[in-house]
């Protein structure tokens, strides 16, 4: 069946149009010398207002070395235009790797009958999250399978709430994003209603014929159901909603043009486009082999997708995760990357037990093993600032509230004293001390380019926090 293109329409063969996506490749290959174009293009961007997911494409396809030097230092400057020097932090928790799909490149699928199966209960959640505070960390991504019986919804929420509710010292997670499978309005309400950050789905591939394939059995074969997933979780009050893609599953142009399309389809139908973007890449796991998958990409398409992504979007967060190494983070960080996790774990109980973290319960490798401690001291090395904020979603600065903010560029008052404000927190309670002596040097600095009212008060607040006599001050 034919589908035309509605970016406002809310079926998912209209708003993610194969003819599109296809239409838009051969155009971006027609015209991907064409440097009158890409000027033109280049031109726009440098509004810092991105660009179409057509225009984008054509940047993406571009192999002209000068071209593509001003796209890597366009990202660069959007960058440090919209997220400054901050590098916000989060971890992963993973509270059971239960699942009835059959995703061929993740090793929960329920055919592998020989991974360590792992629901945790509610008191295993406290031990994970009191070993993740010690850590330093101030929000989580809790991560489950899809099982209808062993994972329900009011199991999320039981365990929402018992996040939420651990103070451990200083300790306590202010932000629980949620990355669990497609679901009804209803339960979207029920995850609004129980305070949760950021809900993330990734569509894993745009391409309807590959998604059927890599999805052979289980709810999540129905691509639909899938890709609508987002407008019944705004319909059901999610303000913020993080989109990705699993590089690797399909070609990397057509999932980049997928990515873009959809981004525009939240904006037309919502008003608010998506909250953030991950760039996972295909790793290799128990029971994959990425030899098996063709379209995987290598370090330089996948620098090259993060700088053309941070042009044609660039209020939207850019996350990466522990799958990628120190030099690769390195690299895409300032390309456009504004999130990081760090001290991952990636089996169901690992944080607390770390002995779990085996190669048969992990659902990837993962390629970054430092401690936060140290991920936190490199990223000071390289002058970035370590940020455990949480503020806007607090300060109920969700959705469209929030994209106006930082549309308007505005959002970076509040990002950097709270930036500053959480890293000094993390020096008292968990760095070690050359972290720690680091870190108050980078805060002095920092300090001195902030508005003297703002400065004012921060250092106020960055007092309180070093004489123990307060936490969690935000603006
Ligand atoms: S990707 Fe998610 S849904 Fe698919 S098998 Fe893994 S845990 Fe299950
Ligand atoms: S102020 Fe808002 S946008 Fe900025 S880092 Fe904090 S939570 Fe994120």
């Amino acid at each position: 069946m034919e589908h035309k293109y509605n970016p406002k329409s809310l079926i998912a063969d209209e708003f993610i149009s194969n003819d599109e996506i296809e239409e838009s490749l051969r155009y971006a290959d027609e015209n991907k010398n064409n440097l009158p174009l890409l000027q033109t293009i280049l031109q726009k961007a440098r509004l810092e207002k991105g660009l179409t997911h057509r225009e984008a494409a054509v940047l993406l396809a571009c192999d002209l070395p000068e071209i593509n030097e001003q796209i890597f230092s366009l990202a660069q400057q959007i960058k440090i235009n919209y997220y400054g020097n901050r590098m916000v932090l989060f971890a992963p928790l993973y509270l059971s790797n239960y699942c009835v799909n059959g995703c061929v490149y993740c090793p929960y699928h329920a055919k592998n009958k020989h991974i360590f199966r792992k629901k945790m209960t509610q008191d295993e959640i406290r031990d994970e999250v009191i070993a993740l505070q010690d850590m330093g960390h101030k929000r989580l991504a809790i991560e489950l399978g899809e099982d209808p019986v062993n994972n329900p919804i009011e199991y999320v929420l039981e365990s929402l709430k018992t996040i939420y509710s651990i103070k451990h010292k200083n300790g306590a997670i202010r932000r629980v994003n949620v990355n669990i499978a497609a679901t009804t309005v209803e339960n979207y309400r029920k995850l609004k209603d129980a305070g949760i950050g950021t809900y993330i789905l990734f569509q894993e591939t745009y391409n309807r014929q590959s998604y059927e394939t890599l999805h052979p059995t289980g709810p999540k074969h129905d691509y639909a159901w899938h890709t609508e997933a987002m407008d019944r979780a705004m319909e059901g009050g999610i303000d913020d909603v993080g989109i990705g893609v699993l590089f690797g599953l399909s070609t990397y142009r057509y999932e980049f043009t997928g990515l873009l399309m959809h981004a525009e389809h939240l904006e037309a139908v919502h008003g608010v486009g998506p909250h953030t973007i991950s760039v996972p890449r295909l790793r290799p796991a128990d029971d994959i082999d990425t030899n098996d998958f063709k379209d995987c990409i290598n370090d330089d398409i996948f620098a090259k997708i993060v700088a053309c992504l941070r042009i044609a979007v660039p209020y939207t967060g850019m996350i990466i995760s522990t799958r990628e190494s120190k030099k690769t983070r390195e690299r895409v960080l300032k390309l456009g990357i504004s999130q990081l996790s760090g001290g991952s774990k990636t089996s169901v109980g690992g944080y607390s037990h770390p002995e779990r973290e085996e190669p048969n319960s992990a659902q990837f490798d993962v390629i970054d093993n430092r401690t936060l401690d140290e991920v936190i001291n490199w990223l000071m090395t390289m002058d970035y600032i370590p940020s455990f904020c949480t503020a806007c979603y607090r300060a109920g600065r969700t959705g469209d509230r929030f994209m106006e903010l930082c549309k308007a560029k505005q959002i970076h008052n509040c990002c950097h004293p709270n930036a500053l404000l959480t890293l000094q927190e993390y020096l008292c309670d968990y760095a070690s001390p050359e972290t720690r002596e680091l870190g108050e040097k980078l805060i002095a600095k920092e300090l001195a380019t902030l508005s003297p009212q703002v400065a004012a008060t921060t250092s106020a607040w960055l007092e309180k926090i070093r004489n123990n006599t307060g936490r969690d001050f935000r603006f």
